[in-house]
Protein backbone atom coordinates (compact mmCIF):
# COMPACT_ATOMS: atom_id res chain seq x y z
CA UNK A 1 0.00 0.00 0.00
CA UNK A 2 1.63 3.81 -0.59
CA UNK A 3 1.74 5.81 1.71
CA UNK A 4 1.16 9.76 1.78
CA UNK A 5 1.11 12.19 4.27
CA UNK A 6 -1.56 15.24 4.37
CA UNK A 7 -0.68 18.36 5.81
CA UNK A 8 -3.99 20.33 7.21
CA UNK A 9 -2.38 24.53 7.90
CA UNK A 10 -3.98 26.58 10.48
CA UNK A 11 -6.23 28.98 7.93
CA UNK A 12 -8.18 25.99 7.34
CA UNK A 13 -8.53 24.16 10.62
CA UNK A 14 -10.15 27.42 12.53
CA UNK A 15 -12.26 29.77 11.77
CA UNK A 16 -13.34 33.01 14.03
CA UNK A 17 -11.21 31.96 16.91
CA UNK A 18 -12.89 28.82 16.86
CA UNK A 19 -11.74 25.37 15.79
CA UNK A 20 -13.46 24.90 12.23
CA UNK A 21 -15.39 21.89 13.05
CA UNK A 22 -17.66 21.44 9.84
CA UNK A 23 -14.31 21.46 7.95
CA UNK A 24 -12.58 19.28 10.41
CA UNK A 25 -15.34 16.15 9.90
CA UNK A 26 -15.06 16.84 6.34
CA UNK A 27 -10.97 16.13 6.67
CA UNK A 28 -11.57 13.05 8.94
CA UNK A 29 -14.55 11.98 6.71
CA UNK A 30 -11.70 12.49 3.71
CA UNK A 31 -9.26 10.40 5.55
CA UNK A 32 -11.13 7.29 6.32
CA UNK A 33 -12.12 7.51 2.37
CA UNK A 34 -7.99 7.23 1.69
CA UNK A 35 -7.16 4.34 4.44
CA UNK A 36 -8.91 2.23 1.83
CA UNK A 37 -6.08 3.36 -0.61
CA UNK A 38 -2.79 4.55 1.19
CA UNK A 39 -1.60 4.44 4.62
CA UNK A 40 -2.23 7.84 5.91
CA UNK A 41 -0.49 9.86 8.22
CA UNK A 42 -1.52 13.43 9.33
CA UNK A 43 0.19 16.43 10.46
CA UNK A 44 -2.27 18.75 12.00
CA UNK A 45 -1.62 22.67 13.12
CA UNK A 46 -3.75 24.26 15.06
CA UNK A 47 -3.14 23.78 18.40
CA UNK A 48 -2.09 27.85 19.60
CA UNK A 49 -5.25 29.00 17.62
CA UNK A 50 -7.26 25.99 19.52
CA UNK A 51 -5.20 27.14 23.18
CA UNK A 52 -6.85 30.74 22.20
CA UNK A 53 -10.10 29.61 22.14
CA UNK A 54 -9.85 28.86 26.29
CA UNK A 55 -7.46 31.34 26.95
CA UNK A 56 -6.66 34.62 24.66
CA UNK A 57 -3.12 35.34 25.83
CA UNK A 58 -0.79 37.28 23.76
CA UNK A 59 0.56 35.17 21.03
CA UNK A 60 3.77 37.62 20.21
CA UNK A 61 5.19 36.75 23.99
CA UNK A 62 7.25 33.29 22.93
CA UNK A 63 6.18 31.42 26.50
CA UNK A 64 2.56 32.60 25.88
CA UNK A 65 2.60 30.89 22.69
CA UNK A 66 4.39 27.65 23.90
CA UNK A 67 1.83 28.01 26.55
CA UNK A 68 -1.02 28.22 23.74
CA UNK A 69 0.09 25.28 21.96
CA UNK A 70 0.25 23.31 25.47
CA UNK A 71 -3.45 24.05 25.99
CA UNK A 72 -4.91 23.66 22.57
CA UNK A 73 -3.13 20.32 21.57
CA UNK A 74 -5.35 18.31 23.84
CA UNK A 75 -7.95 19.94 22.67
CA UNK A 76 -7.29 19.45 19.41
CA UNK A 77 -6.50 15.81 19.98
CA UNK A 78 -9.79 15.60 21.40
CA UNK A 79 -11.41 16.78 18.50
CA UNK A 80 -9.78 14.46 16.20
CA UNK A 81 -10.43 11.23 18.63
CA UNK A 82 -14.19 12.49 18.82
CA UNK A 83 -14.22 12.73 14.76
CA UNK A 84 -12.61 9.89 13.72
CA UNK A 85 -13.90 7.35 16.03
CA UNK A 86 -17.16 7.95 14.46
CA UNK A 87 -14.98 5.55 11.78
CA UNK A 88 -14.27 3.66 13.99
CA UNK A 89 -10.69 4.69 13.20
CA UNK A 90 -8.33 5.38 16.11
CA UNK A 91 -5.99 8.13 15.88
CA UNK A 92 -2.27 8.28 17.77
CA UNK A 93 -0.48 11.92 18.58
CA UNK A 94 3.00 12.08 17.55
CA UNK A 95 4.97 15.27 18.46
CA UNK A 96 8.52 15.69 17.38
CA UNK A 97 11.42 18.15 17.22
CA UNK A 98 13.58 19.25 14.02
CA UNK A 99 16.54 17.92 15.02
CA UNK A 100 14.72 14.13 15.03
CA UNK A 101 15.59 14.29 11.33
CA UNK A 102 19.44 14.59 11.99
CA UNK A 103 19.69 11.44 14.62
CA UNK A 104 19.71 8.78 13.20
CA UNK A 105 19.18 6.76 15.74
CA UNK A 106 16.27 8.43 16.84
CA UNK A 107 14.52 8.28 13.77
CA UNK A 108 14.96 4.78 13.91
CA UNK A 109 12.88 4.04 16.86
CA UNK A 110 10.44 7.09 15.86
CA UNK A 111 10.01 4.98 12.27
CA UNK A 112 9.27 1.88 13.90
CA UNK A 113 6.38 3.33 16.23
CA UNK A 114 5.36 4.76 12.90
CA UNK A 115 5.44 1.72 11.02
CA UNK A 116 3.59 -0.22 13.83
CA UNK A 117 1.13 2.16 13.84
CA UNK A 118 0.40 2.30 10.39
CA UNK A 119 0.05 -1.19 9.84
CA UNK A 120 -2.80 -1.09 12.78
CA UNK A 121 -4.47 0.96 10.61
CA UNK A 122 -3.74 3.87 12.79
CA UNK A 123 -4.01 7.20 11.92
CA UNK A 124 -0.72 9.66 13.17
CA UNK A 125 -1.37 13.17 13.73
CA UNK A 126 2.05 14.53 13.12
CA UNK A 127 2.73 18.29 15.05
CA UNK A 128 5.70 19.52 16.27
CA UNK A 129 6.48 20.33 19.88
CA UNK A 130 6.23 23.56 20.38
CA UNK A 131 6.61 23.79 24.11
CA UNK A 132 9.25 21.99 24.24
CA UNK A 133 11.32 23.15 21.39
CA UNK A 134 14.32 25.75 21.11
CA UNK A 135 13.72 28.72 18.32
CA UNK A 136 16.59 28.36 16.57
CA UNK A 137 15.88 25.13 16.37
CA UNK A 138 12.47 24.48 15.27
CA UNK A 139 11.04 24.35 11.24
CA UNK A 140 8.58 26.99 12.97
CA UNK A 141 6.32 25.93 10.13
CA UNK A 142 4.52 22.60 9.84
CA UNK A 143 5.49 22.43 5.46
CA UNK A 144 8.74 21.47 6.07
CA UNK A 145 7.73 19.40 8.49
CA UNK A 146 5.24 17.75 6.84
CA UNK A 147 7.89 17.30 3.63
CA UNK A 148 10.58 15.61 6.51
CA UNK A 149 8.21 13.14 7.62
CA UNK A 150 7.22 12.49 4.00
CA UNK A 151 10.89 11.60 2.87
CA UNK A 152 11.75 10.25 6.05
CA UNK A 153 9.17 8.08 6.63
CA UNK A 154 9.11 6.84 3.28
CA UNK A 155 5.96 8.35 1.85
CA UNK A 156 5.06 9.19 -1.42
CA UNK A 157 3.28 12.14 -1.54
CA UNK A 158 2.71 14.90 0.94
CA UNK A 159 -1.18 16.96 -0.06
CA UNK A 160 -1.38 20.32 1.53
CA UNK A 161 -4.65 21.16 2.41
CA UNK A 162 -4.59 25.15 2.55
CA UNK A 163 -6.93 28.30 2.50
CA UNK A 164 -5.96 28.69 -1.59
CA UNK A 165 -6.12 26.63 -4.85
CA UNK A 166 -2.81 25.81 -5.55
CA UNK A 167 -0.03 28.08 -6.60
CA UNK A 168 -0.17 31.08 -8.52
CA UNK A 169 2.55 32.88 -10.65
CA UNK A 170 1.86 35.64 -8.02
CA UNK A 171 0.00 36.34 -4.99
CA UNK A 172 -3.45 35.96 -6.14
CA UNK A 173 -4.69 38.39 -2.77
CA UNK A 174 -2.62 41.01 -4.02
CA UNK A 175 -3.04 40.30 -8.22
CA UNK A 176 -6.26 39.33 -10.08
CA UNK A 177 -5.03 38.08 -12.90
CA UNK A 178 -2.54 35.78 -10.91
CA UNK A 179 -2.46 32.22 -12.78
CA UNK A 180 -2.54 28.62 -10.93
CA UNK A 181 0.51 26.81 -12.15
CA UNK A 182 -0.94 23.08 -12.42
CA UNK A 183 2.31 21.48 -12.79
CA UNK A 184 6.00 22.69 -11.13
CA UNK A 185 8.93 20.68 -12.02
CA UNK A 186 11.49 22.89 -10.40
CA UNK A 187 11.89 25.70 -8.21
CA UNK A 188 13.85 29.34 -8.56
CA UNK A 189 15.80 29.98 -5.96
CA UNK A 190 14.78 33.77 -5.85
CA UNK A 191 10.99 32.39 -5.06
CA UNK A 192 12.54 30.61 -2.03
CA UNK A 193 13.79 34.24 -0.67
CA UNK A 194 11.00 35.78 -0.82
CA UNK A 195 9.26 37.53 2.83
CA UNK A 196 6.90 35.10 4.57
CA UNK A 197 3.47 35.55 3.47
CA UNK A 198 0.78 34.17 5.70
CA UNK A 199 -2.46 34.60 4.80
CA UNK A 200 -4.82 33.91 8.56
CA UNK A 201 -3.56 35.07 12.00
CA UNK A 202 -2.62 32.04 12.96
CA UNK A 203 -0.70 30.57 9.78
CA UNK A 204 3.19 31.02 10.04
CA UNK A 205 4.26 29.85 6.62
CA UNK A 206 2.57 31.64 3.42
CA UNK A 207 3.69 29.96 0.22
CA UNK A 208 7.28 30.17 0.50
CA UNK A 209 7.15 27.37 3.33
CA UNK A 210 5.28 25.70 0.92
CA UNK A 211 7.39 26.35 -1.78
CA UNK A 212 10.91 24.66 0.23
CA UNK A 213 8.60 21.73 1.35
CA UNK A 214 8.05 21.17 -2.46
CA UNK A 215 11.45 22.14 -3.48
CA UNK A 216 12.47 19.12 -0.93
CA UNK A 217 10.50 16.96 -1.92
CA UNK A 218 11.24 17.34 -5.65
CA UNK A 219 14.87 17.06 -5.04
CA UNK A 220 14.30 13.96 -3.16
CA UNK A 221 12.24 12.23 -5.80
CA UNK A 222 8.70 12.72 -3.75
CA UNK A 223 4.98 14.81 -4.85
CA UNK A 224 3.66 17.75 -3.21
CA UNK A 225 -0.12 18.71 -4.06
CA UNK A 226 -1.38 21.95 -3.07
CA UNK A 227 -5.00 22.27 -2.96
CA UNK A 228 -7.75 24.09 -1.24
CA UNK A 229 -9.11 22.62 2.55
CA UNK A 230 -11.71 24.34 2.48
CA UNK A 231 -13.58 22.57 -0.65
CA UNK A 232 -11.86 19.03 -0.82
CA UNK A 233 -13.08 17.89 -3.96
CA UNK A 234 -9.99 18.90 -5.72
CA UNK A 235 -7.73 16.97 -3.11
CA UNK A 236 -10.52 13.68 -3.48
CA UNK A 237 -10.67 13.43 -7.12
CA UNK A 238 -6.12 13.49 -7.79
CA UNK A 239 -5.80 10.92 -4.41
CA UNK A 240 -8.77 8.92 -5.07
CA UNK A 241 -9.82 9.47 -8.74
CA UNK A 242 -5.90 9.65 -10.45
CA UNK A 243 -7.87 13.12 -11.83
CA UNK A 244 -5.84 16.36 -11.54
CA UNK A 245 -8.38 18.90 -12.81
CA UNK A 246 -6.90 22.08 -10.35
CA UNK A 247 -4.81 22.37 -7.38
CA UNK A 248 -0.71 22.42 -8.17
CA UNK A 249 1.62 19.17 -8.52
CA UNK A 250 4.81 19.21 -7.96
CA UNK A 251 7.40 16.46 -8.92
CA UNK A 252 10.55 16.14 -11.07
CA UNK A 253 10.59 16.04 -14.44
P1 LIG B 1 -1.72 27.60 5.83
O1 LIG B 1 -2.26 28.03 7.18
O2 LIG B 1 -2.63 26.64 5.12
O3 LIG B 1 -0.31 27.08 5.89
P2 LIG B 1 -0.81 30.18 4.70
O4 LIG B 1 -1.65 31.40 4.96
O5 LIG B 1 0.44 30.01 5.50
O6 LIG B 1 -1.77 28.89 4.85
O7 LIG B 1 -0.37 30.14 3.12
C1 LIG B 1 -1.28 30.31 2.06
C2 LIG B 1 -1.28 31.80 1.59
O8 LIG B 1 -0.10 32.11 0.86
C3 LIG B 1 -2.38 32.12 0.58
O9 LIG B 1 -3.63 32.32 1.15
C4 LIG B 1 -1.85 33.43 -0.06
O10 LIG B 1 -2.28 34.55 0.68
C5 LIG B 1 -0.34 33.35 0.14
N1 LIG B 1 0.38 33.42 -1.15
C6 LIG B 1 1.37 34.30 -1.45
N2 LIG B 1 1.83 34.12 -2.72
C7 LIG B 1 1.12 33.09 -3.26
C8 LIG B 1 1.16 32.42 -4.54
N3 LIG B 1 2.03 32.75 -5.52
N4 LIG B 1 0.28 31.37 -4.75
C9 LIG B 1 -0.56 30.98 -3.75
N5 LIG B 1 -0.63 31.58 -2.53
C10 LIG B 1 0.19 32.63 -2.26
Amino acid sequence: MQRIVLKVGSAVLTQEGDIAHRRLDNLVEFISKLQKKYEVILVSSGAVAAGYTLLPLDKKVIANKQALASIGQPLLMHTYRTEFAKYNIICSQVLIEATLFSDMNRLAHAKDAINTLLENKVVPIINENDVTAIEELVFGDNDQLAAYVTHYFDCELLSILTDIDGFFDKNPHENSDAKLQKIVHTIDSEQLKQKHSANSEFATGGIVTKLKAADFLIKNNKKMFLSSGFDLTCAKEYLLDNLHNNGTLFKAQ
